[in-house]
């Protein structure tokens, strides 16, 4: 029996996913979804923002996978087809590349970066007494595949880290808040909060004026998860007044920044054109393979998405 996976994404190349999956799994057909002329056979979809009806082509279509991990794009669709699982790729190499920048932001406000580099620009010789990490309260708001990754990361190199999630959790070494009711006292004791939560419907607009008023003044603010969960302008206003003393953005609404925006201009912000990470085919396809493993088996996949919760 034919089993096929279609491939549709303007953003990620093609060939290394065809040639890490046919290691994972040779006996998988993977075809370019425009290519694709008989949709018979064809069980799974990898894909990136696919055009509104992508999916309807396909009728004997089991599995949808993200080719990314936030699936805000994908769950809000009007036209998902019913009783098709959706996975998100589950990469180690992604949430390590990750915690590589969620570190390399944390240390540069830890260890006081940017007043040494504007110091620099005036060739003047500004001592700051350094801050043991053990005093710098780094908060991770969403301790998911990847917050928790970066919470653990950030607590190994010796930050006293808290984590923020919507399910109760336990975490050696992390002191871990859950849902609305603690978010106040969480905020309040973040020196740097890194945003790692999913775009849902209960994250939009999550930072607000309000609540980022709640952090200490002059905290550090590090967004790398989606724009829409900050009030941009609220956060403008924040760092003009310098009540957030610095801020690393990886993340925007829209993107690209537009080149007028106001965030550009502030020399409190260091902006990054939403790199902070991406799946790396070699170590995303195993667990692709392993779900389609399941699924040949009469298996539900691993880790499905929730539509209905919205990540
Ligand atoms: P997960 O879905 O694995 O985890 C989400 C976490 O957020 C969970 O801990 C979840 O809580 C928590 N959460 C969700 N909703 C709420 C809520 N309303 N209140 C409190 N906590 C909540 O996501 P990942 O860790 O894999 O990824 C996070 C995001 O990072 C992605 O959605 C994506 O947008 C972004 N991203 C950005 C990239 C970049 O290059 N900038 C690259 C990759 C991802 P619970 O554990 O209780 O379910």
């Amino acid at each position: 029996m034919t089993d096929r996976v279609v491939f549709y994404s303007q953003l990620d190349t093609p060939e290394p996913w065809r040639a890490a999956l046919h290691a994972a799994l040779p006996d998988l057909e993977f075809a370019m979804a425009d290519a694709v002329t008989d949709p018979a056979g064809v069980r799974y979809a990898l894909v990136w923002n696919p055009p509104r009806g992508f999916f309807a082509r396909f009728p004997d279509l089991r599995m949808i996978v993200s080719l990314g991990a936030g699936v805000d794009a994908l769950v809000t669709r009007d036209d998902l087809p019913p009783g098709v699982a959706i996975t998100r790729l589950q990469d180690p190499l992604m949430s390590r590349m990750m915690a590589s920048y969620v570190l390399f932001a944390t240390l540069r406000l830890a260890r006081d970066i940017p007043a040494f580099e504007a110091a620099q620009r005036q060739a003047r010789w500004h001592f700051i007494e350094p801050r043991p990490l053990s005093r710098i309260r780094v908060g991770i708001m969403g301790l998911g595949e990847l917050g928790l990754f970066a919470a653990r990361e950030c607590a190994r190199l010796g930050f006293a880290v808290s984590g923020w999630s919507r399910s109760p959790k336990s975490e050696p070494g992390i002191t871990c808040h859950a849902g609305m009711d603690s978010l106040p006292a969480f905020l309040g004791g973040c020196d740097i909060v890194v945003c790692m939560l999913p775009k849902t419907p209960q994250t939009i607009g999550l930072l607000n004026a309000e609540r980022l008023a709640m952090l200490p003044h002059g905290a550090g603010f590090i967004n790398v998860a989606r724009g829409d969960i900050v009030d941009q302008d609220a956060l403008v206003e924040a760092l003009r007044s310098r009540r957030i003393g610095q801020a690393m953005l990886d993340v925007f609404t829209p993107e690209p920044l537009p080149a007028d925006h106001p965030l550009w201009r502030l020399d409190n912000v260091l902006i990054t054109p939403h790199v902070a990470s991406v799946a790396l085919p070699d170590s995303a396809a195993p667990q692709i393979a392993e779900n389609i493993r399941r699924l040949r088996a009469g298996l539900p996949v691993n880790d499905p998405v929730d539509v209905a919760r919205g990540y």
